[in-house]
């Protein structure tokens, strides 16, 4: 470096030339004639040697620097402080709003006979110009500069996570280069250009260290923008890890938790321009949900405590629990079930018609759990979820138990009350030892599309699934008698195993008015609803999912009871439909008068398709009609709408009450409360546990309950398993792209 120099500087000779030294063994400054940067000159100007971007070390004695100097300068010798800085600003490239410099001159003296170099801070005119000025005869100074990033007074302080994150953020998405980091310590971290190569050094390169005098990070070294080039742009990023692209990601896991692995690489496409890979977006969706939602075995933990909090917030909210079992070394109790219940969907039960159904569902968690969800029916014929219940399994105990709830808690003596559910055997035995679902309090009704599925299930014929469909649902008897006899005709097996099935538990036609017009148990809405994306959640975000859209249904349904109030409308939307519907149904009807004092009648009907008539025989005292959609919808239908006008009777006084537009509103009317920060919630009594022997095992065919499968239940099943042995045979737990819901 000094050859080309060698007419004006004299390299430091280690070797001792330098004489005589003190033999006091005292600190003395070379004078004038012995010290190797300081020669006799006249110029006006002083040489500059600038050091920059690399790494000065000093073993006591000597002061070295790892890289050539990046510029020699000179600059009068009359420059201020500040000219000598911008001169430096400039000569680096570093923006000097954002970045403060550390210079330093080397200077050697000479220390117990021994040539000794040190560094002299250049901060202000007068150190400057302790080497500057033409008195003291220095002709060249070496320069040693350090970038320090200025931290503004209401800057945040910068941590360590903080500093790594924004330098990805930007060689992602501005410098879109990669880097690699050599060194990594709790104090300091250092990264370099990935792009440099033998021929080409980038001069790109920061390091950021602890100072714990200032409890922060610092950035004592920026290269400056990269002087790399890239060749061709790339599809992907070494730096795009989980960690960052989780971090990208919290916002809309918690927003959204049906957010899945399309949405991920979607999102990082759209932020950061590159692609990532299944794998890496499905290790980050899961990093991220568990960053906002927890693990499961944290948020089993936390679920007495949250529901304890829906409690302190929501006086009326009813958690039951059910442990299994008590861990003796840690006192924790081992989670059975638990059900909860919100009080204003307890209270808006008793606005709605006297009908619950309940079913189950899936949760796609770590651990073997089920879900039980009780639902009412509104006025304006959509899904009220009254109660929640988590078990480990479909059973007659953990059906008896949360059924015990329903009737404690929900139902409390009301009588009257019609139940829908699937087939299973567990649930079939505890409805009958629930006095409130058996005659004469109360009955209990199959859910069709549950029938149907079983049916098909067995037969696996869609004429025969459509023919039971049409059997279950047709309100006449003798229409669900004709559709049967085709069944027969068609496989007399498949007649048989629906004959043994109770008509008035299947069918609307024997139904005998309890079902109010419902078939099924409409669970899909009410789970779509709910629990929309929120299975595969840890169970206390599954908890607060259905209190926030519980919530959300409240404020919605509210709102909307508002605008029929504003409308001037005496129902529901749905009612007013059924009701104008069948008003313009019943304009081509005719009527015979029979009976004045009964109001009774009989109609006759045009068949659609003209091909000859119907008859129907209606009762207003009754409030019945042959055609059996009065007794079902509790509206009266088009024949008897006919009959009304002609004995000159008000129809729309024959609307059940469930439908009046108050009754609606009152369903709504009551509100939650928000529940308030974690740190308000209160300890809860005991600590519970996740039970390891319901965690879902690799083996496959393992999970059999005595459940009736329906055949949606056997194609999930046959997924699940074939999962399974994909992960057992690849000893991994990333699933298969489409597995996803
Ligand atoms: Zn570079
Ligand atoms: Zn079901
Ligand atoms: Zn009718």
């Amino acid at each position: 470096m000094a050859s080309s120099k060698a007419g004006r500087y004299q390299p430091l000779n280690k070797a001792g030339t330098y004489q005589p030294f003190n033999q006091a063994g005292t600190y003395q400054p070379f004078n004038q004639a012995e010290t190797c940067n300081k020669m006799a000159s006249s110029s006006s100007r002083i040489e500059i040697f600038l050091y920059f971007g690399g790494e000065l070390s000093s073993d006591g004695w000597s002061v070295t620097y790892d890289q050539t100097p990046i510029a020699a300068m000179r600059i009068p010798r009359s420059s201020s402080y500040d000219q000598f800085l911008s001169k430096i600003y400039k000569k680096i490239g570093v923006d000097s709003s954002r970045f403060s410099l550390n210079v330093s001159a080397k200077h050697s003296c000479q220390y117990l006979g021994r040539i000794k170099e040190t560094l002299i801070p250049i901060k202000d005119d007068d150190t400057l110009s302790f080497f500057t000025d033409p008195t003291t005869g220095f002709s060249l100074m070496e320069i040693f500069v350090e970038t320090v990033e200025i931290q503004h007074d209401d800057a945040p302080q910068i941590g360590r996570e903080a500093l790594i994150e924004a330098v990805k953020e930007r060689s992602l998405r501005y410098a879109r280069r990669e880097y690699w980091v050599p060194e990594s310590s709790k104090t300091k971290w250092k990264v370099l250009c990935r792009h440099t190569t033998e021929a080409m050094r980038c001069r790109w390169e920061l390091r950021g260290i602890y100072k714990p005098k200032m409890g922060r990070w610092t950035i004592t070294k920026y290269g400056g923008d990269h002087t790399c080039i890239l060749n061709q742009m790339s599809l992907e990023h070494g730096n795009l890890d989980r960690v960052y692209v989780a971090s990208l990601l919290l916002g809309h896991v918690k927003c959204n938790p049906s957010y899945g692995i399309k949405h991920v690489i979607q999102t990082v496409k759209d932020h950061t321009g590159y692609d990532i890979a299944y794998q890496k977006a499905w290790y980050s969706l899961k990093m991220a949900r568990e960053m906002v939602y927890g693990t499961w075995e944290s948020s089993v933990q936390k679920l007495p405590k949250y529901l304890g909090a829906l409690q302190k917030y929501n006086p009326g909210t009813i958690v039951e629990w059910q442990h299994k079992a008590r861990d003796t070394s840690t006192g924790a109790y081992v989670i059975g079930y638990v059900f909860w219940a919100f009080k204003p969907c307890i209270e808006g039960f008793q606005h709605c018609r006297n009908l619950i159904s309940v079913d189950e569902t899936h949760l796609y968690t770590k651990y073997k759990h089920k879900m039980l969800i009780a639902a009412a029916m509104d006025g304006n014929q959509q899904v009220l979820p009254l109660a929640f219940a988590v078990v480990d399994e479909e059973s007659l105990l953990s059906w008896k138990w949360f059924l015990r709830q329903l009737s404690r808690h929900i139902i409390r003596g009301r009588r009257g009350i019609c139940l829908i559910s699937d087939r299973h055997a567990g649930i079939t035995r505890a409805v009958r030892e629930c006095p409130d679902f058996v005659p004469p309090n109360g009955v209990h009704r199959y859910c069709l599309r549950h029938v149907c599925s079983n049916f098909n299930s067995k037969y696996k014929n869609v004429v025969l699934k459509d023919l039971c469909w049409r059997a279950g649902s047709e309100y006449q008897i003798r229409k669900f008698n004709r559709t049967m006899e085709e069944i027969k005709k068609q496989s007399l097996e498949a007649f048989q195993w629906l004959d043994r099935i109770d008509k008035e538990k299947w069918t609307a036609s024997h139904d005998g008015g309890w079902r109010c017009g419902i078939l099924t148990t409409n669970m899909s809405e009410c789970i779509n609803g709910v629990l929309k994306g929120a299975r595969r959640l840890p169970l206390t975000a599954i908890a607060e999912m259905t209190f926030q859209r519980s919530v959300h249904y409240f404020r919605e349904r509210l709102a909307r009871s508002t605008v029929m109030l504003t409308n001037n409308q005496l129902w529901t939307d749905f009612a007013y439909k059924m009701f104008t519907r069948w008003h313009q149904n019943s304009v081509e009807h005719t009527v015979t008068k029979f009976h004045q004092f009964q109001q009774s009648a009989s109609v006759v009907t045009r068949r659609h398709g003209g091909h000859g008539v119907n008859t129907h025989v209606v009762k207003i005292a009754n409030r019945e009609c042959s055609c059996g959609k009065w007794t079902q919808f509790g509206l009266p239908c088009s024949h008897a709408r006919k009959v009304c006008a002609a004995f000159m009777i008000n129809a729309a006084s024959m609307v059940k009450d469930y439908y009046d537009i108050m009754t609606y509103k009152n369903t709504y009317s009551k509100s939650f409360e928000p529940v308030h920060s974690e740190d308000y919630w209160d300890v809860p009594g005991f600590e519970l546990v996740h039970d390891p022997t319901i965690r879902i095992s690799s083996r496959p065919g393992r999970n059999q309950t005595i459940r009736i499968y329906n055949e949606m239940d056997w194609a999930q099943r046959r997924a699940r398993q074939q999962a399974q042995q994909r992960n057992s045979s690849t000893q991994s737990d990333v699933p298969v792209p489409g597995s996803q819901d």
